[in-house]
């Protein structure tokens, strides 16, 4: 099946594309191919076009995806983008390369402790709920430099910026506002803390609006997989 082939090249050049109309250098936009619920098969599709960067969002669902593709892709980078629970820190301070979702520093200290001597610290953005909707998780704007300074403590973290997953606005001026103040407290931030550079923001959905207002980190699983099926895996955690 090349479909995901396609959709893969279809979103790249839909990034570069933006990017350009809008002033920026695409290099300086990473992809990051979210494949949770995703076979070993369409993982190694996508990592065979060159696709270095990964997504997941269940802990024991992708320790099994990270060691079976480490011997044919050495090279890939996986980022922890789902709601980290206290008791699955280890697994993710030992097998990923960013962790997105930092949003306490309990959980912070942990990956600190965790995090094998043998690997270089583990990148960390702060998670922050922007839309300040109740149910979502992150920290409120104002816990962040509060946060960052723990943070700056830990000599196994590098703290690189800051993630959003804010809610969808029908309206596209809306949306674009609300990005603009996320950026707004990225720059602050970046103004205060050395090694800053990553905004994590912008899926399938809102690809357009996240790179005008200067997101590094686009985060696609849909526009590239297809809908996921969630019957077809059974290891959730
Ligand atoms: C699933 C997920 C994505 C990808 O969303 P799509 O709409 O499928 O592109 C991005 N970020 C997070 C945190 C997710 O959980």
């Amino acid at each position: 099946m090349k479909l995901i082939q396609d959709n893969l090249k279809k979103i790249i050049k839909k990034i570069n594309n933006i990017a350009i109309l809008n002033n920026r250098d695409p290099k300086t936009i990473r992809l990051i191919a979210v494949s949770k619920n995703q076979s070993i098969d369409n993982i190694s599709k996508v990592a065979s076009l060159g696709q270095i960067s990964f997504g997941e969002n269940y802990v024991q669902e992708s320790i099994k995806k990270i060691q079976l593709t480490r011997s044919t892709y050495p090279n890939l980078k996986w980022h922890f983008i789902g709601l980290l629970q206290s008791n699955k820190t280890r697994l993710v301070a030992e097998n990923f390369s960013w962790c997105h979702t930092i949003n306490r520093i309990c959980i912070a200290r942990r990956l600190n402790d965790q995090r094998p001597n043998s690997l270089p610290p583990l990148n960390v953005l702060i998670q922050v709920n922007i839309s300040n909707e109740i149910k979502k998780s992150g920290t409120s704007s104002n816990e962040i430099f509060n946060i960052a300074n723990q943070i700056l403590s830990l000599p196994n973290l590098r703290l690189r910026g800051l993630m959003a997953i804010p809610k969808i606005e029908k309206h596209y001026h809306k949306q674009l506002d609300e990005y603009k103040n996320f950026t707004k407290l990225f720059k602050n931030l970046k103004n205060n803390f050395r090694d800053i550079d990553t905004i994590s923001l912008g899926m399938s959905n809102d690809i357009e609006a996240a790179i005008v207002a200067g997101s590094t980190m686009l985060r696609i699983g849909t526009a590239i997989f297809g809908t996921r099926d969630n019957c077809n895996n059974s290891n959730r955690n």
